[in-house]
C-alpha cells in the first residue's frame, strides 16, 4: 500500500465511485491533500480507468503524452487513439517518426481503429496542425515511413510553401 493512500479523501480505495460518474468523483479530489501523489502513481503505473488524481482517463491521456513533450490531443481525437500513432512509432534522430504499423497496398501508414482503417498521415497532420487536412496528405522530409505531425502536408500547406508557378 503506498502511504500517500493513508491521506487520500476517497479513503485510498478503488470504488464505484470512482469509475462510475467521473464529475462526483473529481469532487472529492478536489479537496484531497495527496492529488498529486495520486495522480503520478496512476501515470507511472498505467492505471487509466476511473478517476485519479481529479483527472478522467481521457485527461490522464492527453497529460501522459505531454509529459513526454508530445503534442496536446485536438479537438474532436480521442486520446487513445492519439496514444495508438505513437505505440506504433519509433523517434528517429532528425526529428523523424517511423511508423512501424500496418501498411495500406504496401505503403501508406494504416491504423485500425473502432473497425475503421484510418489513413495514419492524417491523424498526423491532424495532432501537427490541430485541423483537419484539405486534400491528400504527404510527408515533406522523404524519409521513409515518416509520419512526424510537423512533416506532414495538405493541399493548403503545399500550395503556401510551393506555388503554381
Ligand atoms: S486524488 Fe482523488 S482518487 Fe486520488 S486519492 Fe485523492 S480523492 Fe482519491
Ligand atoms: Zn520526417
Amino acid at each position: 500500500m503506498n502511504s500517500w493512500r493513508n491521506q487520500a479523501a476517497c479513503g485510498g480505495i478503488v470504488n464505484d465511485t470512482f469509475f462510475g460518474d467521473p464529475t462526483a468523483a473529481k469532487r472529492f479530489c478536489r479537496q484531497c491533500p495527496v492529488r498529486p501523489e495520486c495522480l503520478d502513481w496512476a501515470l507511472k503505473t498505467g492505471e487509466w480507468h476511473g478517476v485519479w488524481g481529479g483527472l478522467d482517463e481521457d485527461e490522464r491521456r492527453d497529460l501522459a503524452l505531454r509529459r513526454r513533450g508530445r503534442p496536446r490531443v485536438p479537438d474532436g481525437m480521442s486520446p487513445l487513439l492519439q496514444q495508438l500513432f505513437y505505440d506504433r512509432t519509433t523517434e528517429i534522430l532528425g526529428g523523424h517518426l517511423r511508423w512501424n504499423g500496418p501498411l495500406a497496398d504496401g505503403r501508406r501508414p494504416q491504423l485500425r481503429h473502432e473497425n475503421r482503417n484510418l489513413s495514419v498521415y492524417r491523424i498526423a497532420f491532424r495532432i501537427g496542425h490541430g485541423r483537419e487536412p484539405q486534400g491528400s496528405v504527404t510527408s515533406r522530409c522523404g524519409y521513409d515511413r515518416c509520419v512526424a505531425p510537423q512533416h506532414m502536408e495538405d493541399r493548403v500547406i503545399r500550395s503556401a510553401v510551393r506555388p503554381a508557378a
